[in-house]
């Protein structure tokens, strides 16, 4: 009999929920018009658009002028930081660190090769980010800080109130990647001095290609497209309806339910990392408490991710090393390297991040499969200074 798949791999992607799904159906079906039209199976899908941004802003403690609709995290990131730059009249300086998603390290890459000049910070080896390190990186003409809200990979937890406390007070903006955070852990936008905020929704069990752009009132951000006056034109092209109509009901969810998934959660966590760590020759990665409630990332000295990923996943178990973005290339994790591992233990990193639908069976089988794995592709690693 195939074993049923345990997925271990929510930092990715996270499975569609059954309620959000329901949500979305009609708009897949019977209710098809374009929200631009006047006439009124325009008008309804008008309506629903403005009640999933309601809903979105309510979630977040934002108000609905302040929520525009994207494709994703990905394109969030890009009009935040690429359309902050482009409203400005000069060049400027701007503030990020080197454990950033590559959706935001590549945009300023781009801006630096457009005449910006970007300072990359350090982590320490938790991958933490130090607020006196961003103040002292600030100068006169930084027009903006963007440090994430939760580190994808590890897990780790951004002082996220004191930054942007800082910036707020030296006058940049602030911009956080909080893809990972939204619907893991509480955020209160009214709380929190944030100016910009990217979301998406298929890492809170709702679709994929779908996510959203906080920006605060007054905010200057310039679009990234022409053609059209959608997201007041600041994302134009026709709304992704259904996509958008999901991404509320599963951010609505996602917060109704916050408190007791994060139990579920941690009590899974805490078995996973002592198990792990039971095993030789094994750290973790990340904060021991500023992290993800989900998120679990070891390394395995003397063995490769790739080849442990592979393993697993002949046992019906799916995880990652590294993030899923640069799986397949053989370099190890800009993240881990960051945080000061070696080549090596950087190298033999696994994550494993947990949802919802995850259990202690889950583990069980986990734990029935890892231990000899790793055993097995040690004894064939010629670093191994245990090998026969
Ligand atoms: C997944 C992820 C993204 C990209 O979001 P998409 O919606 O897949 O484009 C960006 N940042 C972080 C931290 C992520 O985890």
């Amino acid at each position: 009999m195939q074993e049923r798949l345990v997925y271990l791999d929510h930092g990715a992607t996270s499975p569609l929920r059954e309620e959000v799904l329901e949500a979305m159906l009609p708009f897949l079906k019977e209710r098809y018009g374009n929200p631009s039209s006047l006439h009124s199976p325009g008008r309804v899908i008008r309506q629903a658009v403005e009640e999933a941004r309601e809903k979105t802003a309510l979630a977040l403690g934002a108000e609905p002028d302040e929520i525009f609709f994207t494709s994703g995290g990905t394109e969030s990131n890009n009009i935040a930081i690429r359309g902050a730059a482009r409203a400005r009249r000069s060049k400027g300086h701007l503030i990020t660190t080197s454990i950033e998603h590559h959706a935001v390290l590549d945009v300023c890459k781009g801006l630096a090769e457009d005449g910006f000049s970007v300072t990359y910070l350090p982590v320490d080896r938790y991958g933490l980010v130090s607020l006196e390190m961003v103040e002292k990186a600030l100068r006169p003409d930084t027009f903006m800080i963007s440090i994430m809200m939760a580190n994808n990979e590890v897990g780790t937890i951004e002082p996220v109130a004191e930054i942007g406390a800082l910036a707020r007070e030296r006058g940049v903006l602030f911009h956080t990647d909080a893809v990972q955070a939204v619907g893991q852990i509480p955020l209160d936008l009214r709380e929190l001095k944030i100016d910009l905020l990217t979301l998406s929704a298929h890492k809170f069990n709702g679709p994929k290609g779908v996510g959203a752009l906080y920006v605060r009132r007054g905010t200057p951000v310039a679009p990234l497209y022409d053609g059209g006056g959608q997201e007041k034109a600041l994302r134009p092209g026709t709304e992704n309806v259904p996509g958008i109509v999901g991404l509320a009901r599963a951010l609505e969810l996602a917060v109704e339910e916050l408190p007791e998934k994060t139990r579920h959660l941690l009590a899974l966590r805490r078995r996973l990392i002592e198990g792990l760590l039971a095993m030789d020759d094994t750290v973790l990665n990340g904060h021991p408490t500023a992290r993800l409630p989900g998120n679990v990332n070891v390394s395995f000295n003397y063995i490769e991710g790739e080849a442990l990923l592979l393993g697993l996943d002949l046992e019906g178990i799916a995880a990652s090393s590294g993030s899923a973005c640069t799986a397949g290339s053989p370099e190890p994790s800009h993240v881990l390297l960051a945080m000061g591992l070696g080549h090596q233990l950087a190298r033999g990193s696994l994550r494993l991040t947990l949802g919802r639908e995850n259990s202690d069976a889950c583990l069980d089988h986990l734990f029935s499969v890892l231990p000899p794995l790793v055993e097995r592709l040690r004894k064939m690693s010629a670093l191994y200074p245990g090998q026969s």
